[in-house]
């Protein structure tokens, strides 16, 4: 029997986006695209707590193909890459092939398409199937004691309820995380009193934030060729950025001690008390876990209604919470900036049964965490993972989602001109791009940086750092374009 449609695409954010308009223009016109959340934009649509923004040039972290010239400031609100996100869904007509609140609980190869169950029974068809689930979509609900027993608010940044008045609350955030750090400014301006409990400190470093002015934005709108040289110039630091702190460390070492220093003389302006600069200063390495920007952040510890907790969570109870040390705080209002759950609820989103029942998520967690280029599997006919092991690529998403869709279009068009439609990656190629990033990553700060006490996402249970691809972005997008068609066996469906 026929497959109901061409692709079914997993996730309504970016990633999903970017590849439903690849699948676009590749010919393909039966997409289906499903989200469990009810609109789409996916990471954008789900935080909406107060300060979101996003923490990458906005001029950068957007399509190369779609830049938007009405960016209000050099790193945008949060509200604005929805709005943007709703743009390009229009512009590119998605919206017909979504279908929102529709949980995807699972897919499984079936010899010639991808028989896709969804909550409540319902299953549909397709030749290929793309999983676009993101990397931070699974929250994490901390495991601490009595937590349940909690009588007050509790709220996770990933579900903002904008009714709820934070003003004159006795409030506590539980985790310093990038959220966090957005976070902790805003509710600091209105609530009564404020304990934030650190586990892990934050690299935080000052934020070169500012107000793009109408006539620049309309400049942009006019001359798109001056917004892509700041893209340009944009991407060539984060670019930078990343080769020197993150995946040539070997060779840089000296750059990660100056972005170091640079985030202490940060602190040190901000924050004259020493005991309190002391809790606020990581002791990893720069680069072991996301750092962030801020101007706003450390200065709310030095107000008087702000205290920052660094003994231990004990236990919660119905009013307020214990440390280690005993000592008990009141509060009304449990923020929970936890982050998100990547290695034992994510990798992969669903549960996915390839070819002879190999089930991908106890193939990775038997095996190693891996993928080739980052996308494909083998086993998995036909599969497209976006968000898999060594995949993402650069410090802005949109590199990966660019480069994503660089390979969909050559794998795409070398399977077709071969007369096939089904594609599978080989073991062979696989395994060499593994033994590869395993190699490359040993270059990279997190092998030779000190990372043990970072308690960073970059690291799986196994301790390997497997989720960013450590190599240039460059090099990324050039295997994108021009990896050997010989890495896939091609064949046509029975
Ligand atoms: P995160 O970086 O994983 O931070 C979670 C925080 O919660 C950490 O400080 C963690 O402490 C703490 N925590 C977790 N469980 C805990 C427990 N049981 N007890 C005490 N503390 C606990 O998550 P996030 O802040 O949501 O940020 C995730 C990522 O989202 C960022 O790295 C960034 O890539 C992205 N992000 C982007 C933007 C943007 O672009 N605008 C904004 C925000 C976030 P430990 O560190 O000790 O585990």
């Amino acid at each position: 029997m026929d497959a109901q449609y061409d692709a079914v695409i997993v996730g309504a954010g970016f990633g999903g986006m970017g590849a439903a308009i690849q699948l676009r223009r590749l010919g393909y016109r039966d997409l289906l695209i499903l989200d469990r959340e009810d609109d789409l934009g996916g990471t954008w649509h789900v935080n909406r707590y107060p300060g979101l923004a996003v923490d990458i040039p906005s001029s950068t972290y957007s399509y190369s193909f779609e830049p938007n010239p009405y960016w209000s400031r050099l790193f945008a609100p949060g509200a604005e890459l929805k709005k943007y996100a709703e743009h390009v869904a229009d512009k590119y007509g998605l919206r017909a092939s979504m279908r929102f609140g529709t949980v995807v609980t699972g897919a499984t190869w079936d010899g010639s398409s991808w028989r896709v169950s969804i909550e409540g029974g319902e299953t549909v068809t397709a030749k290929y199937l793309l999983t676009a689930t993101g990397f931070l979509s699974q929250p994490k609900m901390p495991d601490i004691e009595g937590i349940e027993k909690f009588a007050g608010k509790v709220i996770h940044t990933t579900k903002w309820d904008d009714s709820y008045d934070l003003a004159g609350k006795r409030a506590a955030v539980i985790g310093t995380g990038a959220t966090a750090v957005q976070l902790i400014p805003e509710i600091a301006k209105v609530a009564a009193e404020l304990t934030v409990y650190q586990r892990t400190p934050i690299w935080v470093s000052p934020k070169p934030d500012y107000a793009v002015p109408k006539p620049l934005q309309q400049a942009f709108a006019k001359l798109p060729l001056v917004q892509r040289a700041v893209r340009m110039a944009g991407s060539s630091i984060l670019e930078l950025m990343m080769i020197s702190g993150v995946v040539q460390y070997r060779q840089f070492r000296g750059a990660n001690r100056i972005a170091e220093r640079w985030c202490r003389a940060h602190l040190y302006r901000q924050v004259r008390d020493p005991q309190l600069r002391r809790k606020l200063t990581p002791d990893y390495s720069f680069g072991c876990k996301r750092p962030t920007f801020s101007n706003d952040y450390f200065p709310s510890f030095t107000r008087p209604h702000v205290h920052l907790e660094t003994n231990s969570i004990e236990r919660i109870d119905e009013t307020g919470i214990v440390t280690a040390d005993g000592k008990r705080t009141e509060i009304d209002t449990l923020v929970l900036a936890t982050g998100f759950n990547l290695w034992d609820t994510n990798f992969p989103a669903i549960e996915i049964i390839g070819r002879d029942g190999k089930n991908l998520g106890k193939w990775w967690r038997d095996n190693r965490f891996q993928a080739y280029e980052g996308v494909t599997v083998p086993g998995f006919p036909n599969l497209v993972s976006l968000n898999s092991p060594y995949s993402y690529s650069g410090l802005s998403y949109f590199t990966t989602i660019e480069c994503q869709m660089k390979h969909l279009d050559r794998l795409f068009k070398g399977m077709r001109a071969r007369g096939s439609d089904v594609f599978e990656v080989t073991q062979r190629a696989n395994d060499e791009f593994l033994d590869r990033m395993k190699h490359k990553v040993g270059h990279s700060v997190f092998a030779l940086g000190q990372c043990a006490t970072a308690n960073s996402y970059y690291f799986n249970q196994h301790g390997e750092a497997t989720l960013l691809r450590p190599t240039s972005t460059i090099s990324a997008h050039r295997e994108a374009a021009r990896f050997p068609l010989e890495d896939y066996s091609f064949a046509r469906a029975v």
